[in-house]
């Protein structure tokens, strides 16, 4: 079982700030812009019935991953907008792998996004109306489209939009030019069509080492975005792709062919995170290239960037993810302390929790950095909804009823959910031995402290209340048992219920009907809000190592025991453990 520890911070955000996204989707739809497709120029291979013929109604998203590791909370953002985005306008969103880099890339990687994209409960499958709107599965890879990517880079080739580059690659980085300085053209721009096509050709037959040539769209080297300064298209790389096999020994660039994959699939919308904006030129220039060609139809699509989700106390860069569960800080991608999807199923963060997240923090244009108490809030509030209550004893003492007769038991009758009586009750033994909070007695109380102390009545929720008598220590000194009376007239839900005033209200388990578990308590991963920054007071200083930040005390095994019904509790089934928090079957 993982701990949410209990937190009564406020929990109000502001609504969803999507609306430049909805802006120009709503003025897209009235525009009627998406029912305009048609082919421009001479007709061309029929690349883009990859997804079904656009309906002018609909918008098309997409969620592009690359299997190269599990996905994050920043992940869950994209998810939920491009997902919610076409629910909302009644479109489609597809799931497409984006594994054109064939280093890195694996199947475990791909099997583990379907299902947190699943999870999250979203779905690519449509299965239409039966009628007008057909059925459609909109689960791609962008592997699949590399003999197009190739089609299409030899009729750059052809209409004299790229070449191939002989330089080596630092000569390439030198002419490249600045910021501030403009680049220089590579001496090999000026060949042929002929001879660019024959290498070409000859790249794709494998007669090249890695890194021997590498083509290249012939734009412009002075052009003040350095995006455009005839920017790779193609290289070679004698590797073995997990969906292609060997059947390649030259891939694309991702800048090259993440919009053919868009136009391929006839996305309407293509949003990704800001670092692309400088992008944008290339990937309009690419896509009307072809378009001009008679390769794509217009519209092409649109791309539209929003900040990334940023959150404190936790990192979501894949790079440190990895190192995390590689270098065995953690105990595997689903470690519940991780801001991995997996993770977050296994501490028990609903699904629901996420897609209310994201609605409430948006997407803007401007960076932020959020609170991680904002996702904790909006986890609890979903979970203080949706879980029953059921009974722990996290740190055990034992409580014996001395006027209660031994071998005698009873129930005693808990609401599920305090706020759904529609949940029903549940019966709890009660019987002379129980086990209570060890925090729940002071043998010489401190002021304003209310629960058990020698002479003090306090309430066994649910139950009797209790009179206490006194304690008993082991040789430690430490305190071993607390012996109490009950008031047979006080048990909860009777008539005398009501005739006690006691201020101090305690939960509790039957000795003899408890079961033991295994309680994990987990805390933050990391203890500062920023992991790796550099620290206020060295404003000098480099960035720092982020593993310096991990919190020692992230996790605490313990053992405790639960309420009998627990011992049915199915995995991934949650919980609120009254006076504790949140918790989760494990898996
Ligand atoms: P990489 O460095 O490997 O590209 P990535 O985090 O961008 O890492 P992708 O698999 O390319 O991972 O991401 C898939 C999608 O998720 C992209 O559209 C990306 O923009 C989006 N995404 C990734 N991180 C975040 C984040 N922190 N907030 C919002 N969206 C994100
Ligand atoms: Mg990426």
């Amino acid at each position: 079982m993982s701990q949410e520890p209990i937190n009564n911070a406020a929990s109000s955000s502001a609504p969803a700030s999507t609306n430049f996204i909805r802006n120009i989707i709503e003025a897209d739809l009235a525009a009627n812009k998406h029912a305009m497709r048609r082919w421009s120029g001479r007709p061309g291979p029929a690349a883009q019935q990859l997804a079904g013929p656009l309906d002018p109604a609909r918008i098309r998203t997409r969620f592009p991953p690359e299997p190269n590791g599990y996905l994050h909370f920043g992940h869950a953002k994209s998810i939920c907008l491009n997902f919610g985005l076409a629910q909302d306008y009644g479109g489609r969103c597809h799931l497409r792998f984006d594994d054109t880099n064939p280093e890195k890339e694996e199947q475990e990687y791909v099997d583990s996004i379907i299902d947190s994209v699943r999870w999250l409960g979203f779905s690519w499958d449509d299965p239409g109306s039966g009628g007008a709107v057909e059925s459609e599965c909109n689960l791609y890879f962008a592997s699949n489209y590399f003999d197009w990517m190739v089609q299409f880079a030899e009729y750059l080739i052809t209409s004299g939009h790229a070449y191939v580059d002989s330089q080596s690659a630092e000569q390439m980085r030198a002419t490249r030019g600045t910021l501030t300085d403009t680049g220089s053209d590579s001496p090999y721009r000026t060949r042929s069509l002929e001879e660019n096509m024959d290498l070409f050709k000859r790249m794709q037959q494998g007669e090249f080492p890695d890194g021997a040539h590498i083509l290249r769209a012939k734009i412009d080297m002075a052009a003040a975005n350095i995006n455009l300064r005839d920017p790779a298209i193609y290289r070679i790389r004698h590797a073995s792709h997990h969906n292609t096999g060997d059947r390649w020994c030259v891939y694309p660039m991702y800048t090259y062919a993440h919009p053919i994959e868009d136009a391929l699939e006839n996305i309407t919308h293509s949003i990704c995170t800001l670092e692309f904006a400088d992008q944008r030129p290339f990937y309009d220039w690419l896509l009307e290239r072809l378009a001009e060609g008679g390769l794509l139809q217009c519209p092409l699509p649109q791309q539209i960037e929003f900040s990334r989700l940023n959150l404190t106390y936790i990192v979501l860069s894949k790079r440190k993810l990895i190192q995390l569960v590689e270098e065995k800080h953690v105990a595997g991608w689903d470690d519940p302390r991780l801001p991995t999807l997996v993770g977050a199923r296994r501490r028990g963060y609903p699904a629901e929790g996420f897609r209310l997240f994201a609605e409430r923090v948006g997407a803007s244009r401007s960076d932020s950095l959020i609170e991680y108490t904002q996702l904790e809030d909006t986890m609890r509030e979903v979970l203080n909804e949706s879980t029953e209550r059921r009974v722990a004893v996290l740190d055990p003492l034992k409580l014996i009823i001395d006027n209660y007769p031994v071998g005698q038991s009873e129930e005693c009758f808990a609401p599920n959910h305090p706020l759904k009586a529609e949940t029903g009750k549940r019966a709890m033994p009660f019987g002379r031995e129980l086990w209570i909070e060890r925090e729940d007695f002071m043998e010489h109380p401190s002021k304003g402290y209310h629960r058990l102390f020698p002479g003090n009545l306090a309430r066994l929720r649910y139950g009797y209340v209790v009179r206490c008598t006194g304690c008993e220590r082991d040789e430690s000194g430490a305190v071993s048992v607390v012996h109490c009376e009950y008031l047979p007239d006080s048990k909860s839900g009777t008539p005398g219920a009501d005739g006690y005033k006691v201020k101090g209200n305690l939960h509790w388990v039957s000795v003899a009907d408890a079961c033991l578990a295994e309680v994990r308590l987990y805390d933050r991963l990391f203890s500062v809000p920023s992991p790796g920054a550099r620290r206020e007071d060295d404003p000098e200083g480099v960035e720092r190592d982020f593993l310096a930040d991990l919190n020692p005390d992230s996790i605490r095994v313990i053992h405790a025991w639960l309420e009998p019904a627990l011992k049915n509790a199915r995995a991934e089934e949650r919980f609120q453990f009254e006076r504790h928090g949140y918790f989760v079957a494990d898996r």
